[in-house]
């Protein structure tokens, strides 16, 4: 499901009772910037992906234009234009997956428009007040994932409990599932849907590096040898070399760096969030599986769709209901009355399931499709508790 959300032009569609087709996209309430009518979502900070994409082609057409060409005259005619067209396949492979891991949604859990409905009364609430028992929902709540306890927190903007390794980007302003971090050089959450072509882009950057610098020095020694002279003064002879080979090193080390850091992290299958927080220093993480595993569920495994509808109809109906005052979570709770809470802990656990659902509570979904879509829904244990219906998952309130 996707969240509807009010209309930032509410005027304008209420104006004269004239209807006019808006979709999610234009209702959204993160900081994201979308293109081509909802179909490519950013971040906030989009622009800078202009900025790679020069720091990428602008080196490799000073090459194109000082290096390769003079290689052509080096080489045999076949294997000069192969070196050309190598890299130029490449840099265009490199910038397209930048777009891609920038333009597509990381993997954001759409807001609720309604704060979960909480499941147990805090009597301590109660003390001086002889009115109606106050409600109150826990900050955290307990899941175990692979037979260990991860503890989920609610994230007051979006209005649900965060799946495991779901996070809330402070610059998109949204949950994120699997979030791995922001990178402002993307201009995008790196998260579960695009943490492979991110991984790919930098190492393809990478690649792109070793490929530039290498081959300056091929052109600098073919200098060497049809001049006879010491390979330094052939380098002065081919300034651009000089500038690439400088600027390829310093990129590699960055690149590089990245290449192999992530290398690390998708080999004990931590995110760069949860690395930088050292989740994983006194207790075993849940999700490491084994190396090739690991690798495996990142680079072999089908990407779970989007949660998102960016370019879904908002029906004016749902419009309106999305336009009810938003108050606190708390607030919102406290001004249930303990009979509707009854009635609620009285039903069925399937009914209070879909009613769950109906309310926009989505952490059993959240929680099993982040399961499926890392190939884990087995994985995530049963518990004692039922609360969420599924049975298939355990889901503690923690005071
Ligand atoms: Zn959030
Ligand atoms: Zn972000």
């Amino acid at each position: 499901m996707y969240g509807v959300h009010p209309p930032k032009k509410s005027d304008e569609v209420v104006a004269g009772g004239k209807t006019e087709v808006i979709r999610t996209y234009q209702t959204w309430k993160g900081s994201n910037i979308f293109f081509l009518g909802g179909r490519f979502i950013f971040g906030p900070d989009f622009k800078s992906v202009f900025l790679s994409m020069f720091l990428i082609i602008a080196p490799v057409a000073v090459f194109c234009a000082f290096v390769g060409r003079k290689l052509l005259d080096h080489f045999p005619h076949h294997l000069g234009i192969l070196i050309m067209a190598i890299l130029i396949a490449f840099t265009i492979y490199s910038v397209s997956l930048l777009v891609i891991t920038s333009g597509r949604d990381p993997g954001i859990i759409p807001r609720n428009t309604h704060p979960p409905e909480p499941e147990t009364m805090d009597q301590s609430l109660e003390i001086g007040s002889s009115q109606t028992p106050q409600l109150r929902l826990p900050r955290f709540k307990e899941v175990i994932v692979n037979g260990m306890t991860v503890k989920v927190k609610y994230c007051d903007t979006c209005m649900l409990y965060r799946p495991p390794r779901c996070s809330h980007c402070s610059i998109c302003d949204n949950c994120v599932q699997r979030f791995d971090h922001h990178c402002p050089w993307v201009g995008q959450c790196i998260g579960l849907r695009n943490y492979r072509f991110f991984f790919m882009f930098v190492s393809s950057a990478t690649l792109l590096c070793v490929y530039v610098f290498s081959f300056c020095w091929v052109y600098a020694i073919k200098i060497m040898k049809s001049e006879d002279v010491s390979i330094w003064k052939a380098l002065i002879k081919t300034p651009a070399s000089i500038v690439l080979i400088i600027y390829t090193f310093i990129c590699v080390w960055f690149v590089g760096g990245l290449t192999v850091f992530h290398l690390y992290l998708i080999s004990t299958n931590q995110s760069t969030y949860e690395n930088f927080r050292y989740r994983y220093d006194r207790t075993e993480n849940p999700y490491n599986r084994g190396v090739f595993e690991n690798f495996k569920e990142v680079f072999w495994t089908s990407i779970p769709p989007s949660k998102n509808d960016f370019r879904a109809v908002v029906e004016r109906e749902a419009e309106m209901l999305g336009r009810t005052p938003r108050g606190s979570f708390v607030n919102s709770n406290v001004e249930k009355t303990p009979s509707d809470v009854e009635m609620g802990n009285n039903r069925k656990p399937m009914e209070r399931f879909d009613r769950r659902r109906s309310g926009s509570w989505d952490l059993a979904s959240d929680i099993g499709s982040f399961g499926s879509g890392y190939g884990e829904s087995n994985r995530i244990m049963g518990g004692s508790s039922g609360s969420l219906g599924g049975g298939a998952l355990t889901s503690q309130n923690r005071q």
